[in-house]
């Protein structure tokens, strides 16, 4: 059997932050290799928290940079070599070549399993490699496995799997065939209400008869993991551990025409983002100002802006600066969201489906 390797990209986000401590704490015995790929643009909160992860971990975050023998940083060399051309979300090529790229390099072609922090109360894949050597697993849902494990997987014949014969109804809906009524979220979904580790034992069993990476493993511990964590949960790990939260995810008060609100910034990456909102613009010039000047610089003309509709130039006059808070305060009302913790965090969970693990979790 080849070795497996276990890695965990981390971020900057929270999620993937967490995910790290969750490992650490619950899985200590698995030689876990944590990595994050670095566009050199990132918030010094971002920074910050992996040198906090790191001091938790005991182990040392290794630095994945495209074109580390640029004397640009990773993001401002592709973009030179792209003619200014700056990344959107049709054309994101961003993502692919400063952290997929990297992301697949470093792996080469060992067997991988990549841990990934969706939460269970997200309802989303993530990125999931093309490359078969890599296996993706969510140990923060009830369901751990990719969606491409479970489309296959149901398509096995139920008869060639260990059920125990005395489990009759776990038999019945295993052998209960998908369609148009029945489909596979539910058949999912009910046997993962019955065992979650009875399932987890047969999709393994699966495994073993695949070219999947956790074929080449006689043993796996996240079979017995029944955790489904969500967002307050992620808090929890994050302060309880002592790495803290990233401070840009510290809401800050403002009033507009008397009306009051909160913002911070929903996400990591890049802190010009072109997946940002409007409000995060605002957050980023009227907290980090340094940072939103350095982004209009990449806005050489009404070609390349970071927005499709708006110049960072326009989003900045007080009026608009107004208009937009407004818009967002009434967002959230219509939303009806107030009672909640992390305000600018759940309205965006949807929004960041945009986005992607590489970037966001
Ligand atoms: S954070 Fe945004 S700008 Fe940075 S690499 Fe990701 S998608 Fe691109």
């Amino acid at each position: 059997m080849k070795k497996v390797r276990h890695v965990l990209g981390i971020s900057g986000g929270k999620d993937s932050a967490a995910l790290a401590i969750y490992m650490r704490d619950h899985y200590p015995d698995l030689d876990i290799e944590y990595y994050t790929a670095d566009t050199g643009k990132e918030l010094d909160a971002t920074y910050k928290l992996i040198e906090n992860l790191e001091v938790y971990l005991g182990k040392k975050i290794i630095r994945l940079a495209a074109y580390n023998n640029s004397h640009l940083s990773p993001f401002d060399h592709k973009l030179k070599t792209l003619g200014g051309y700056l990344p959107s979300p049709q054309r994101r090529w961003c993502t692919k070549s400063l952290k997929l790229d990297m992301f697949e390099q470093f792996v080469g072609n060992d067997p991988v399993i990549s841990y990934v922090g969706i939460r269970g109360d997200e309802d989303r894949e993530g990125y999931i490699s093309t490359k078969t050597n890599i296996q993706s697993i969510f140990p923060f849902r009830k369901n751990i496995w990719s969606e491409d494990v479970l489309i296959k997987f149901f398509n096995y014949d139920p008869a060639l799997l260990p059920v125990a014969s005395d489990n009759e109804k776990f038999l019945r809906i295993l052998n209960s065939p998908i369609s148009d009524r029945f489909i596979q979220s539910q058949k999912l979904n009910q046997l993962l209400n019955i065992d979650i580790i009875a399932f987890n034992q047969l999709v393994f069993s699966f495994l073993q008869t695949t070219a999947y990476p956790l074929a080449q493993s006689s043993h796996f511990p996240l079979l017995d993991n029944k955790d489904n964590l969500k967002i307050e949960d992620i808090f929890e790990l994050l302060n309880h551990s002592g790495v803290g939260v990233p401070e840009y995810y510290n809401k800050i008060e403002f009033e507009v025409n008397g009306k009051k609100g909160t913002y911070c910034r929903s996400r990591s990456g890049c802190y010009f983002c072109f997946f940002q909102q409007k409000i995060e613009w605002v957050w980023l010039y009227e907290q980090h100002p340094d940072l939103f000047f350095k982004a209009m610089e990449y806005e050489k003309d009404d070609e390349h802006t970071w927005n499709q509709k708006e110049k960072l130039a326009e989003l900045m006059r007080p009026e608009r600066i107004i208009q937009i808070k407004e818009e967002y305060l009434a967002r959230q009302e219509r939303k009806n969201i107030s009672s909640s913790d992390y305000l600018v965090d759940i309205i965006t969970d949807a929004e960041e489906d945009a986005g992607c693990a590489a970037c966001f979790i």
